[in-house]
């Protein structure tokens, strides 16, 4: 075969056209099951991880997939999500996300089902088209998405909640990633805040406020979860580090308290409720009034339940935060700071 020659375009026949909207992996992983390769095949020829390829893959690896499939750079560019900038996660296997209702249209209109270029964003979690969550594909799916029988083990429990989920939040984040830009605020920077408050989410909460991850707090009350600490000081971008269902759960979160939206005002009542007995327990009763309705700012709640050290850790980088975001965090620090608890 002519797998040794450098520049030679050796996945290019049988031709496997690109969906229009196509994730560069998706691309790949259809090209391996035409050409009857293993995904680990494919990679040797590319240069790269298929399960790595959506997350900026750089230009050389770019020029290989172009060199190999025999299309121009242009065209593997148009593969990849212009803001997909976040590190990839590191559990070195693919973590596509699928909108199942997209997949089914794709098998009645007689085409191969194929993961979107649009679902590949680590801010993604719902399909635009349909409003629905994304979630991890069945095994029937994953056999005809790759030809492979072998699907990697997911925890999927959690997805299977989200249903029940109000979802706007999760709609505008993906409407965000899909421009450039929101209010004068790079997408980037929004990135980097939804990084910051799942690393805030992730931390182990003042004893005073009971026992697991900041997360618990919102969890708990809701859904009855309790979720694990993962540190007890501030981690550095625990994003990358959890599987699709956590990051689902925890970008979910995130986005709560960075864009508290017309969802999130429908579930006031209950966090609300919820806040005043956190309150109740934790603040003095002389300091309760101070509080007061302000506190219904989910980030007071952040502010309020972040031991010292990971709270102070966390202040450094508020300072990067866009204006609005950073005044808000402002409120809460006095707020928890009034309450006592810092
Ligand atoms: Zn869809």
């Amino acid at each position: 075969m002519g797998f040794d020659r450098e520049r030679g375009a050796t996945l290019s026949f049988p031709q496997v056209d690109r969906q229009r909207d196509e994730a560069l992996s998706s691309w790949l992983a259809r090209i391996a099951r035409v050409h009857l390769l293993d995904l680990e095949h494919v990679e040797a020829e590319i240069g790269c991880r298929v399960c790595l390829v959506d997350h900026d893959p750089g230009e050389a690896v770019i020029r290989r997939v172009a060199q190999r499939t025999g299309v121009t750079p242009e065209e593997v560019r148009e593969a990849l999500h212009p803001l997909a900038t976040l590190s990839p996660p590191l559990n070195g296997e693919l973590d596509w996300g699928v909108c199942p209702q997209c997949l089914e249209a794709d098998r009645e209109a007689g085409g191969p089902l194929y993961i979107r270029t649009d679902w590949t964003h680590p801010l993604v979690t719902v399909c635009l088209s349909h409003s629905a969550p994304l979630v991890v594909p069945t095994a029937d799916q994953w056999r005809e998405l790759t030809g492979d029988t072998v699907r990697p083990s997911r925890q999927d429990l959690l997805l299977a909640q989200v249903d029940c989920e109000p979802l706007d939040a999760l709609i505008r984040a993906a409407q965000l990633v899909a421009g450039q830009t929101v209010e004068g605020v790079s997408a980037r920077q929004l990135e980097q805040e939804i990084a910051d408050l799942t690393d805030a989410l992730g931390v182990q909460m003042t004893r005073s406020m009971g026992q697991g991850g900041l997360l618990t707090l919102f969890e708990q009350p809701r859904r009855g979860r309790h979720i694990r600490a993962s540190s007890l000081d501030l981690p550095d971008q625990l994003l990358t580090l959890l599987g699709p269902a956590d990051r689902l759960l925890f970008v979910r979160a995130a986005l709560a308290l960075r864009w508290p939206s017309d969802g999130y005002a429908q579930e006031r009542a209950v966090l609300g409720d919820w806040f005043s007995r956190v309150v109740h327990m934790a603040v003095p009763s002389a300091r309760r009034r101070v509080i007061g309705d302000q506190a219904l700012d989910p980030l007071v709640l952040v502010a309020m339940a972040l031991p010292p050290r990971p709270f102070h850790q966390l202040r450094r980088r508020v300072t990067t935060w866009s204006k609005d975001l950073h005044q808000r965090w402002m409120v809460a620090e006095q707020l928890s700071a009034l309450a006592g608890l810092m």
